[in-house]
Protein backbone atom coordinates (compact mmCIF):
# COMPACT_ATOMS: atom_id res chain seq x y z
CA UNK A 1 0.00 0.00 0.00
CA UNK A 2 1.64 3.44 -0.98
CA UNK A 3 1.50 5.97 1.77
CA UNK A 4 0.57 9.24 0.13
CA UNK A 5 1.10 12.97 1.32
CA UNK A 6 -1.86 14.49 2.25
CA UNK A 7 -2.81 17.51 0.34
CA UNK A 8 -5.50 19.97 2.24
CA UNK A 9 -7.81 21.20 -0.24
CA UNK A 10 -9.71 24.33 0.34
CA UNK A 11 -12.88 24.94 -2.23
CA UNK A 12 -14.13 28.63 -1.82
CA UNK A 13 -17.86 28.49 -3.53
CA UNK A 14 -20.25 25.40 -3.60
CA UNK A 15 -22.52 26.76 -6.08
CA UNK A 16 -22.85 25.08 -9.59
CA UNK A 17 -18.95 24.28 -10.37
CA UNK A 18 -17.96 24.17 -6.66
CA UNK A 19 -20.84 21.54 -5.37
CA UNK A 20 -19.76 19.26 -8.27
CA UNK A 21 -16.18 19.34 -7.73
CA UNK A 22 -17.29 18.50 -3.91
CA UNK A 23 -18.66 15.69 -4.89
CA UNK A 24 -15.95 14.11 -7.56
CA UNK A 25 -13.21 14.95 -5.21
CA UNK A 26 -14.64 12.94 -2.78
CA UNK A 27 -16.22 10.37 -4.71
CA UNK A 28 -12.68 9.87 -6.84
CA UNK A 29 -10.63 10.15 -4.03
CA UNK A 30 -8.37 7.33 -4.58
CA UNK A 31 -8.40 7.63 -7.89
CA UNK A 32 -6.78 11.14 -7.93
CA UNK A 33 -4.88 10.28 -5.18
CA UNK A 34 -3.27 7.62 -7.56
CA UNK A 35 -2.86 9.79 -10.20
CA UNK A 36 -1.90 13.14 -8.53
CA UNK A 37 0.39 10.68 -6.65
CA UNK A 38 -0.76 12.21 -3.03
CA UNK A 39 -4.01 12.69 -1.20
CA UNK A 40 -6.39 14.96 -1.51
CA UNK A 41 -8.44 15.80 1.03
CA UNK A 42 -11.45 18.49 1.08
CA UNK A 43 -10.90 20.48 4.33
CA UNK A 44 -13.71 22.87 3.89
CA UNK A 45 -15.99 24.72 1.55
CA UNK A 46 -16.67 27.92 2.21
CA UNK A 47 -19.91 29.70 1.28
CA UNK A 48 -22.44 32.58 2.14
CA UNK A 49 -25.07 30.63 3.08
CA UNK A 50 -24.85 27.83 5.26
CA UNK A 51 -28.42 26.47 4.96
CA UNK A 52 -28.94 26.74 0.73
CA UNK A 53 -29.86 23.23 -0.98
CA UNK A 54 -27.13 22.53 -2.80
CA UNK A 55 -26.67 20.03 -5.91
CA UNK A 56 -25.36 17.33 -5.63
CA UNK A 57 -25.04 17.80 -1.75
CA UNK A 58 -22.47 18.67 0.40
CA UNK A 59 -22.15 17.55 3.75
CA UNK A 60 -22.70 20.22 6.48
CA UNK A 61 -19.44 19.96 8.55
CA UNK A 62 -17.45 21.02 4.92
CA UNK A 63 -19.60 24.37 4.99
CA UNK A 64 -17.72 27.49 6.37
CA UNK A 65 -18.85 31.46 6.14
CA UNK A 66 -15.09 31.95 7.32
CA UNK A 67 -13.14 31.60 3.71
CA UNK A 68 -9.96 33.46 5.08
CA UNK A 69 -9.29 30.82 7.93
CA UNK A 70 -9.79 27.70 4.70
CA UNK A 71 -7.36 29.54 3.05
CA UNK A 72 -4.73 29.48 5.87
CA UNK A 73 -4.98 26.22 6.09
CA UNK A 74 -4.74 24.68 2.24
CA UNK A 75 -2.11 23.71 0.24
CA UNK A 76 -4.01 23.84 -2.92
CA UNK A 77 -7.05 26.81 -3.10
CA UNK A 78 -9.92 26.33 -5.85
CA UNK A 79 -11.89 29.51 -6.34
CA UNK A 80 -15.47 29.01 -7.79
CA UNK A 81 -17.05 31.94 -6.06
CA UNK A 82 -16.71 34.04 -9.28
CA UNK A 83 -16.88 38.08 -9.91
CA UNK A 84 -14.21 40.24 -8.88
CA UNK A 85 -14.21 40.79 -5.19
CA UNK A 86 -13.44 38.99 -2.56
CA UNK A 87 -12.62 36.47 -5.35
CA UNK A 88 -9.24 38.64 -5.90
CA UNK A 89 -8.16 39.07 -2.33
CA UNK A 90 -8.96 35.51 -1.33
CA UNK A 91 -6.99 34.48 -4.42
CA UNK A 92 -3.82 36.36 -3.38
CA UNK A 93 -3.76 35.61 0.73
CA UNK A 94 -3.75 31.90 -0.80
CA UNK A 95 -0.84 32.43 -3.27
CA UNK A 96 1.02 34.49 -0.26
CA UNK A 97 0.35 31.79 2.33
CA UNK A 98 1.91 29.37 -0.27
CA UNK A 99 -0.91 27.83 -1.27
CA UNK A 100 -1.04 26.82 -5.48
CA UNK A 101 -4.81 28.24 -6.65
CA UNK A 102 -6.91 26.87 -9.41
CA UNK A 103 -10.05 29.45 -10.69
CA UNK A 104 -12.29 29.45 -13.09
CA UNK A 105 -12.99 33.03 -12.92
CA UNK A 106 -12.52 35.09 -16.65
CA UNK A 107 -14.06 38.06 -15.66
CA UNK A 108 -10.98 38.48 -12.75
CA UNK A 109 -8.36 37.07 -14.87
CA UNK A 110 -9.65 38.94 -17.60
CA UNK A 111 -9.36 42.63 -15.43
CA UNK A 112 -6.84 41.57 -12.96
CA UNK A 113 -4.75 38.49 -14.43
CA UNK A 114 -0.99 40.04 -14.45
CA UNK A 115 -1.70 41.57 -10.61
CA UNK A 116 -2.17 37.58 -9.73
CA UNK A 117 0.18 35.99 -12.32
CA UNK A 118 2.96 38.51 -10.77
CA UNK A 119 1.78 37.75 -7.09
CA UNK A 120 2.48 33.98 -8.24
CA UNK A 121 5.09 34.54 -9.63
CA UNK A 122 7.17 36.12 -6.68
CA UNK A 123 6.67 33.72 -4.13
CA UNK A 124 7.10 30.55 -6.91
CA UNK A 125 3.41 29.35 -6.83
CA UNK A 126 1.21 28.60 -10.12
CA UNK A 127 -2.11 30.10 -11.16
CA UNK A 128 -4.27 27.28 -12.89
CA UNK A 129 -7.39 28.25 -15.09
CA UNK A 130 -7.69 25.69 -17.60
CA UNK A 131 -12.02 26.22 -16.42
CA UNK A 132 -11.84 29.53 -17.43
CA UNK A 133 -12.47 29.18 -21.39
CA UNK A 134 -14.49 26.66 -22.82
CA UNK A 135 -16.04 25.01 -19.72
CA UNK A 136 -15.15 21.12 -19.72
CA UNK A 137 -12.57 22.14 -23.15
CA UNK A 138 -8.71 21.64 -22.33
CA UNK A 139 -7.49 24.21 -24.03
CA UNK A 140 -5.83 26.59 -21.60
CA UNK A 141 -2.94 23.67 -21.20
CA UNK A 142 -2.90 22.85 -24.79
CA UNK A 143 -1.87 26.66 -25.45
CA UNK A 144 0.64 27.21 -22.63
CA UNK A 145 2.17 23.52 -22.82
CA UNK A 146 1.31 21.75 -25.71
CA UNK A 147 1.51 24.31 -28.17
CA UNK A 148 4.69 26.41 -26.02
CA UNK A 149 7.05 24.98 -28.96
CA UNK A 150 5.30 26.52 -31.62
CA UNK A 151 4.30 29.95 -32.69
CA UNK A 152 0.31 30.63 -32.75
CA UNK A 153 -0.66 32.90 -35.73
CA UNK A 154 -4.26 33.01 -34.72
CA UNK A 155 -7.62 31.74 -32.78
CA UNK A 156 -10.91 31.92 -33.72
CA UNK A 157 -13.32 30.70 -31.07
CA UNK A 158 -16.95 29.81 -30.10
CA UNK A 159 -16.63 30.91 -26.73
CA UNK A 160 -19.62 31.65 -25.41
CA UNK A 161 -22.42 28.91 -25.84
CA UNK A 162 -25.68 31.12 -25.11
CA UNK A 163 -25.34 32.89 -28.54
CA UNK A 164 -24.46 30.03 -30.42
CA UNK A 165 -27.46 28.71 -28.92
CA UNK A 166 -29.16 31.44 -30.06
CA UNK A 167 -27.53 32.16 -33.42
CA UNK A 168 -28.06 27.85 -34.00
CA UNK A 169 -31.95 28.56 -33.31
CA UNK A 170 -32.23 31.48 -35.81
CA UNK A 171 -30.41 29.33 -38.62
CA UNK A 172 -31.31 25.99 -38.45
CA UNK A 173 -35.33 26.89 -37.17
CA UNK A 174 -35.69 30.54 -38.96
CA UNK A 175 -36.79 32.16 -35.23
CA UNK A 176 -35.88 35.53 -34.76
CA UNK A 177 -33.14 36.91 -32.06
CA UNK A 178 -36.01 37.66 -29.57
CA UNK A 179 -37.56 34.31 -29.93
CA UNK A 180 -34.25 32.57 -29.66
CA UNK A 181 -33.60 34.48 -26.72
CA UNK A 182 -36.62 33.26 -25.08
CA UNK A 183 -36.02 29.96 -25.48
CA UNK A 184 -32.70 30.08 -24.50
CA UNK A 185 -33.79 31.62 -21.36
CA UNK A 186 -36.56 28.85 -20.75
CA UNK A 187 -34.30 26.29 -21.23
CA UNK A 188 -31.48 27.49 -19.11
CA UNK A 189 -28.90 28.89 -21.57
CA UNK A 190 -29.46 32.18 -21.02
CA UNK A 191 -29.37 34.26 -17.76
CA UNK A 192 -32.63 36.52 -16.42
CA UNK A 193 -30.31 39.78 -17.46
CA UNK A 194 -28.32 38.02 -20.88
CA UNK A 195 -26.19 41.50 -21.15
CA UNK A 196 -23.14 39.47 -20.74
CA UNK A 197 -23.41 37.13 -23.47
CA UNK A 198 -25.32 38.78 -25.96
CA UNK A 199 -23.36 41.84 -25.85
CA UNK A 200 -20.11 39.70 -26.00
CA UNK A 201 -18.96 40.78 -22.57
CA UNK A 202 -18.24 37.32 -21.66
CA UNK A 203 -16.83 36.02 -25.20
CA UNK A 204 -14.50 39.42 -24.97
CA UNK A 205 -13.17 38.22 -21.48
CA UNK A 206 -12.07 35.13 -22.87
CA UNK A 207 -10.35 36.73 -25.77
CA UNK A 208 -8.35 38.42 -23.89
CA UNK A 209 -7.38 35.30 -21.49
CA UNK A 210 -7.00 33.35 -24.61
CA UNK A 211 -4.57 36.56 -26.68
CA UNK A 212 -2.29 37.14 -23.40
CA UNK A 213 -1.54 33.25 -23.55
CA UNK A 214 -1.31 32.51 -26.88
CA UNK A 215 1.04 35.35 -28.07
CA UNK A 216 3.17 35.73 -24.69
CA UNK A 217 1.54 39.21 -24.49
CA UNK A 218 -0.53 41.00 -21.47
CA UNK A 219 -3.70 42.04 -23.54
CA UNK A 220 -5.98 44.08 -21.49
CA UNK A 221 -9.63 43.47 -21.24
CA UNK A 222 -10.01 46.75 -22.62
CA UNK A 223 -8.22 46.50 -25.76
CA UNK A 224 -10.45 43.74 -27.09
CA UNK A 225 -12.99 45.33 -29.75
CA UNK A 226 -16.30 43.99 -28.86
CA UNK A 227 -19.71 43.24 -30.45
CA UNK A 228 -22.78 41.40 -29.66
CA UNK A 229 -25.29 39.84 -31.53
CA UNK A 230 -28.41 42.41 -31.02
CA UNK A 231 -28.08 43.91 -34.20
CA UNK A 232 -28.49 40.24 -35.85
CA UNK A 233 -31.93 39.56 -37.72
CA UNK A 234 -33.13 37.05 -39.34
CA UNK A 235 -32.83 38.24 -42.47
CA UNK A 236 -29.03 38.26 -42.26
CA UNK A 237 -29.13 34.36 -41.02
CA UNK A 238 -30.96 33.77 -43.57
CA UNK A 239 -29.33 35.63 -46.70
CA UNK A 240 -25.94 34.13 -45.16
CA UNK A 241 -27.42 30.81 -45.38
CA UNK A 242 -28.54 31.10 -48.89
CA UNK A 243 -24.88 32.37 -49.43
CA UNK A 244 -23.20 29.35 -48.38
CA UNK A 245 -22.13 30.80 -44.78
CA UNK A 246 -23.30 30.71 -41.10
CA UNK A 247 -23.46 33.48 -38.81
CA UNK A 248 -21.58 33.14 -35.32
CA UNK A 249 -19.74 35.29 -32.65
CA UNK A 250 -16.14 35.01 -32.93
CA UNK A 251 -13.77 35.76 -30.46
CA UNK A 252 -10.47 36.54 -32.75
CA UNK A 253 -7.08 36.74 -31.59
CA UNK A 254 -4.38 37.04 -33.93
CA UNK A 255 -0.95 37.85 -34.83
CA UNK A 256 -0.93 40.68 -37.44
CA UNK A 257 1.04 43.43 -39.36
CA UNK A 258 0.17 46.86 -38.86
CA UNK A 259 -0.68 48.14 -42.16
CA UNK A 260 -0.34 51.64 -42.01
CA UNK A 261 3.90 50.90 -40.11
CA UNK A 262 5.09 47.33 -40.67
CA UNK A 263 5.21 46.86 -36.96
CA UNK A 264 3.70 43.36 -35.93
CA UNK A 265 1.50 43.09 -33.42
CA UNK A 266 -1.63 41.73 -31.70
CA UNK A 267 -5.14 41.87 -31.76
CA UNK A 268 -8.04 40.46 -30.31
CA UNK A 269 -11.73 40.79 -31.01
CA UNK A 270 -15.18 39.57 -30.47
CA UNK A 271 -17.96 40.19 -33.21
CA UNK A 272 -20.37 38.53 -35.67
CA UNK A 273 -18.63 36.68 -38.40
CA UNK A 274 -19.87 34.80 -41.60
CA UNK A 275 -18.32 31.56 -41.59
CA UNK A 276 -18.13 29.49 -44.08
CA UNK A 277 -20.35 26.16 -44.21
CA UNK A 278 -17.52 23.99 -45.30
CA UNK A 279 -15.28 25.68 -42.19
CA UNK A 280 -14.92 23.52 -38.98
CA UNK A 281 -16.89 26.08 -36.69
CA UNK A 282 -19.26 26.30 -38.39
CA UNK A 283 -21.24 22.48 -37.86
CA UNK A 284 -20.91 23.81 -33.57
CA UNK A 285 -23.98 23.34 -32.76
CA UNK A 286 -26.33 24.93 -29.64
CA UNK A 287 -24.51 25.96 -26.86
CA UNK A 288 -21.51 23.99 -27.86
CA UNK A 289 -18.02 25.93 -28.12
CA UNK A 290 -15.10 25.04 -29.96
CA UNK A 291 -11.70 27.03 -30.43
CA UNK A 292 -9.89 26.72 -33.84
CA UNK A 293 -6.32 27.33 -33.28
CA UNK A 294 -3.65 27.95 -36.19
CA UNK A 295 -0.41 27.47 -35.48
CA UNK A 296 3.03 27.81 -37.81
CA UNK A 297 3.81 24.12 -37.29
CA UNK A 298 1.12 22.41 -36.30
CA UNK A 299 -1.59 24.18 -38.49
CA UNK A 300 -4.58 24.08 -37.91
CA UNK A 301 -6.46 22.40 -34.70
CA UNK A 302 -10.04 22.62 -33.65
CA UNK A 303 -10.67 21.76 -29.80
CA UNK A 304 -14.42 21.31 -28.99
CA UNK A 305 -17.26 20.53 -26.75
CA UNK A 306 -19.49 21.74 -23.76
CA UNK A 307 -18.23 25.22 -22.70
CA UNK A 308 -20.07 24.75 -20.17
CA UNK A 309 -22.14 23.27 -16.70
CA UNK A 310 -21.12 22.64 -13.44
CA UNK A 311 -19.94 18.65 -13.70
CA UNK A 312 -18.60 19.66 -17.47
CA UNK A 313 -16.61 22.76 -15.70
CA UNK A 314 -15.79 20.43 -12.86
CA UNK A 315 -13.52 18.02 -15.04
CA UNK A 316 -11.41 20.77 -16.09
CA UNK A 317 -11.28 22.13 -12.71
CA UNK A 318 -10.13 18.47 -11.64
CA UNK A 319 -8.05 18.47 -13.91
CA UNK A 320 -5.82 21.53 -12.58
CA UNK A 321 -6.25 19.89 -9.18
CA UNK A 322 -4.30 16.75 -10.44
CA UNK A 323 -1.63 19.10 -12.04
CA UNK A 324 -1.25 21.29 -8.84
CA UNK A 325 -0.89 18.20 -6.25
CA UNK A 326 1.87 17.23 -8.87
CA UNK A 327 3.62 19.81 -8.58
CA UNK A 328 3.32 19.90 -5.42
CA UNK A 329 4.56 16.36 -5.04
CA UNK A 330 7.67 17.24 -7.16
CA UNK A 331 8.21 20.38 -5.33
CA UNK A 332 10.16 23.80 -7.62
CA UNK A 333 8.59 26.94 -8.32
CA UNK A 334 5.18 26.74 -10.74
CA UNK A 335 5.20 27.84 -14.00
CA UNK A 336 5.31 31.56 -14.58
CA UNK A 337 2.74 33.05 -17.13
CA UNK A 338 4.60 34.17 -19.76
CA UNK A 339 4.78 37.89 -21.52
CA UNK A 340 7.89 37.80 -22.70
CA UNK A 341 6.79 38.90 -26.01
CA UNK A 342 5.00 42.09 -24.93
CA UNK A 343 3.66 42.27 -28.70
CA UNK A 344 2.09 46.02 -28.64
CA UNK A 345 -1.85 45.55 -28.79
CA UNK A 346 -3.08 46.88 -31.93
CA UNK A 347 -6.61 48.09 -32.54
CA UNK A 348 -9.27 47.17 -34.45
CA UNK A 349 -8.51 49.64 -37.19
CA UNK A 350 -5.39 47.79 -38.23
CA UNK A 351 -7.52 44.36 -38.75
CA UNK A 352 -7.33 43.24 -42.08
CA UNK A 353 -10.21 40.65 -42.97
CA UNK A 354 -13.12 40.33 -45.94
CA UNK A 355 -16.22 41.90 -45.66
CA UNK A 356 -19.90 41.15 -47.22
CA UNK A 357 -21.65 44.14 -47.51
CA UNK A 358 -25.70 44.13 -48.69
CA UNK A 359 -26.55 47.66 -50.08
CA UNK A 360 -30.01 48.16 -51.13
CA UNK A 361 -29.44 50.48 -54.30
CA UNK A 362 -31.22 52.83 -56.90
CA UNK A 363 -31.99 50.71 -59.65
CA UNK A 364 -30.82 52.45 -62.90
CA UNK A 365 -28.33 52.20 -64.99
CA UNK A 366 -24.75 53.22 -64.12
CA UNK A 367 -25.00 52.46 -60.43
CA UNK A 368 -22.75 49.43 -60.59
CA UNK A 369 -19.61 51.27 -61.79
CA UNK A 370 -20.13 54.41 -59.24
CA UNK A 371 -20.36 52.08 -56.31
CA UNK A 372 -17.50 49.84 -57.79
CA UNK A 373 -15.70 53.21 -57.80
CA UNK A 374 -16.35 54.03 -54.06
CA UNK A 375 -15.10 51.03 -52.82
CA UNK A 376 -11.92 51.30 -54.99
CA UNK A 377 -11.01 55.11 -54.05
CA UNK A 378 -10.51 54.07 -50.51
CA UNK A 379 -8.59 50.82 -51.26
CA UNK A 380 -10.83 48.31 -51.02
CA UNK A 381 -11.00 45.97 -53.73
CA UNK A 382 -14.42 44.30 -54.44
CA UNK A 383 -14.00 40.40 -55.41
CA UNK A 384 -17.94 39.40 -55.95
CA UNK A 385 -21.28 41.21 -56.85
CA UNK A 386 -24.64 39.28 -56.80
CA UNK A 387 -27.79 41.52 -57.40
CA UNK A 388 -31.45 41.28 -56.61
CA UNK A 389 -34.25 43.57 -57.73
CA UNK A 390 -36.03 45.17 -54.93
CA UNK A 391 -37.58 44.93 -51.92
CA UNK A 392 -39.22 48.35 -52.91
CA UNK A 393 -38.90 51.67 -54.03
CA UNK A 394 -37.74 54.59 -52.40
CA UNK A 395 -38.66 58.06 -52.75
CA UNK A 396 -36.64 61.08 -54.41
CA UNK A 397 -36.25 64.17 -52.33
CA UNK A 398 -38.02 67.04 -52.85
CA UNK A 399 -40.27 65.33 -55.68
CA UNK A 400 -42.60 62.73 -55.75
CA UNK A 401 -41.05 60.85 -58.59
CA UNK A 402 -40.59 56.57 -56.75
CA UNK A 403 -37.37 54.79 -58.24
CA UNK A 404 -37.35 51.51 -58.12
CA UNK A 405 -34.45 49.82 -55.62
CA UNK A 406 -32.45 46.90 -56.15
CA UNK A 407 -30.13 44.89 -53.59
CA UNK A 408 -26.32 44.45 -53.53
CA UNK A 409 -24.46 42.26 -51.96
CA UNK A 410 -20.32 43.12 -52.30
CA UNK A 411 -17.91 40.48 -51.37
CA UNK A 412 -14.40 41.94 -50.86
CA UNK A 413 -11.27 40.72 -51.15
CA UNK A 414 -9.28 41.66 -47.35
CA UNK A 415 -9.13 45.24 -46.73
CA UNK A 416 -8.31 47.44 -43.48
CA UNK A 417 -11.18 48.11 -41.05
CA UNK A 418 -9.94 51.87 -41.38
CA UNK A 419 -10.20 51.69 -45.48
CA UNK A 420 -13.81 49.69 -45.07
CA UNK A 421 -15.37 52.36 -42.76
CA UNK A 422 -14.12 55.35 -44.88
CA UNK A 423 -15.86 53.45 -47.42
CA UNK A 424 -19.28 52.73 -45.26
CA UNK A 425 -18.98 56.32 -44.57
CA UNK A 426 -18.97 57.39 -48.00
CA UNK A 427 -21.71 55.01 -49.75
CA UNK A 428 -24.08 56.00 -46.74
CA UNK A 429 -23.86 59.66 -48.04
CA UNK A 430 -24.37 58.61 -51.74
CA UNK A 431 -27.71 59.65 -53.92
CA UNK A 432 -27.84 56.05 -55.47
CA UNK A 433 -27.27 54.03 -51.90
CA UNK A 434 -30.90 54.26 -50.47
CA UNK A 435 -29.04 51.75 -47.52
CA UNK A 436 -26.19 50.09 -45.95
CA UNK A 437 -28.45 47.39 -45.07
CA UNK A 438 -25.86 45.10 -43.22
CA UNK A 439 -22.10 44.93 -42.73
CA UNK A 440 -20.60 41.73 -41.56
CA UNK A 441 -16.54 40.54 -41.53
CA UNK A 442 -16.01 36.88 -43.10
CA UNK A 443 -13.60 34.86 -41.28
CA UNK A 444 -12.15 31.55 -42.00
CA UNK A 445 -11.56 31.77 -45.59
P1 LIG B 1 -22.54 30.02 -8.59
O1 LIG B 1 -23.43 28.85 -8.88
O2 LIG B 1 -23.15 31.36 -8.50
O3 LIG B 1 -21.80 29.71 -7.21
C1 LIG B 1 -21.03 30.66 -6.54
C2 LIG B 1 -20.69 30.10 -5.16
O4 LIG B 1 -19.82 31.00 -4.50
C3 LIG B 1 -21.91 29.92 -4.25
O5 LIG B 1 -21.78 28.71 -3.54
C4 LIG B 1 -21.82 31.11 -3.29
O6 LIG B 1 -22.31 30.82 -2.01
C5 LIG B 1 -20.32 31.30 -3.20
N1 LIG B 1 -19.96 32.69 -2.90
C6 LIG B 1 -20.19 33.79 -3.64
N2 LIG B 1 -19.71 34.89 -3.01
C7 LIG B 1 -19.17 34.46 -1.86
C8 LIG B 1 -18.54 35.12 -0.77
N3 LIG B 1 -18.38 36.43 -0.77
N4 LIG B 1 -18.10 34.36 0.25
C9 LIG B 1 -18.27 33.02 0.25
N5 LIG B 1 -18.87 32.35 -0.74
C10 LIG B 1 -19.31 33.06 -1.76
O7 LIG B 1 -21.35 30.09 -9.64
P2 LIG B 1 -20.83 28.96 -10.63
O8 LIG B 1 -21.74 28.87 -11.81
O9 LIG B 1 -20.53 27.72 -9.88
O10 LIG B 1 -19.48 29.64 -11.17
C11 LIG B 1 -18.31 29.68 -10.41
C12 LIG B 1 -17.17 30.22 -11.26
O11 LIG B 1 -16.97 29.33 -12.36
C13 LIG B 1 -17.41 31.60 -11.87
O12 LIG B 1 -16.20 32.31 -11.91
C14 LIG B 1 -17.87 31.27 -13.28
O13 LIG B 1 -17.59 32.32 -14.21
C15 LIG B 1 -17.03 30.06 -13.57
N6 LIG B 1 -17.58 29.19 -14.61
C16 LIG B 1 -18.85 28.68 -14.46
C17 LIG B 1 -19.35 27.84 -15.44
C18 LIG B 1 -20.73 27.25 -15.32
O14 LIG B 1 -21.15 26.54 -16.24
N7 LIG B 1 -21.46 27.51 -14.25
C19 LIG B 1 -18.57 27.53 -16.58
C20 LIG B 1 -17.29 28.04 -16.68
C21 LIG B 1 -16.80 28.87 -15.68
P3 LIG B 1 -23.89 30.54 -1.76
O15 LIG B 1 -24.16 29.24 -2.48
O16 LIG B 1 -24.02 30.38 -0.28
O17 LIG B 1 -24.62 31.70 -2.33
Amino acid sequence: MIEYRNLRIALLGGGSVGAQVAALLREHGDDLAQRAGAGLELIGVAVRDLEAPRTPEIPKHLLTTDAESLILGADIVIELMGGIEPARTYILQAINSGADVITANKALLATHGPELFEAAEQVGAQLYYEAAVGGAIPIIRPLRDSLAGDQVERILGIVNGTTNFILDLMDTKGSTLEDALATATELGYAEADPTADIEGYDAAQKAAILASLAFHTAVPLESVYREGITQITAQQVEAARRGGYVIKLLAICERITDPATGEVGVSARVHPALVPLAHPLASVHGANNAVFVEAEAAGSLMFYGAGAGGIETASAVLGDVVSAARRHVIGGPGVAESTKANLPVLPIDRVTTRYQMTLSVVDQTGVLAEIASMFNDHGVSVETVAQSVGPATVSVAGTDEARATATLVIGTHAASEADLAATVAVLKTSDVVSAVVSVLRVEGL
